[in-house]
């Protein structure tokens, strides 16, 4: 897999752990080369409970790696969708009550 951003291809370090990390860009999982890290870790998902980029993608959900927080891959639209329609009832509902009370 090659660096999101540049799409240099990863090297394998002569010795030691490769510096290249993984993120999770549009809840898929990304390889990030050194240099890209410095500079897009902005392009990066990042945890809503802590702020980090150290995610991983896995099937259906994205882990936090710095907190353990998981949430479901793509459900942030499905969440809003869902959330959506009841909240429009319960201002609906506010606003009938409201106007009820208008003469
Ligand atoms: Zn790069
Ligand atoms: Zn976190």
């Amino acid at each position: 897999m090659p660096c999101f951003s540049c799409g240099a291809r990863q090297t394998d370090p002569i010795r030691g752990a490769s510096p290249w990390t993984r993120g999770v860009r549009d809840e898929t999982l990304v390889l990030v080369c050194p240099d890209c890290r410095r500079t897009h870790e902005a392009d990066l998902d990042t945890c809503s409970t802590c702020g980090s980029v150290a995610l991983i993608c896995r099937l259906g959900e994205v882990e936090c790696r710095s907190c353990g927080s998981v949430r479901p891959a793509r459900g942030d639209g499905r969440l809003a969708a869902s959330y959506a329609p009841g909240l429009a009832d319960e201002v609906e509902a506010a606003l009938a009550r409201v106007l009820r009370r208008v003469p």
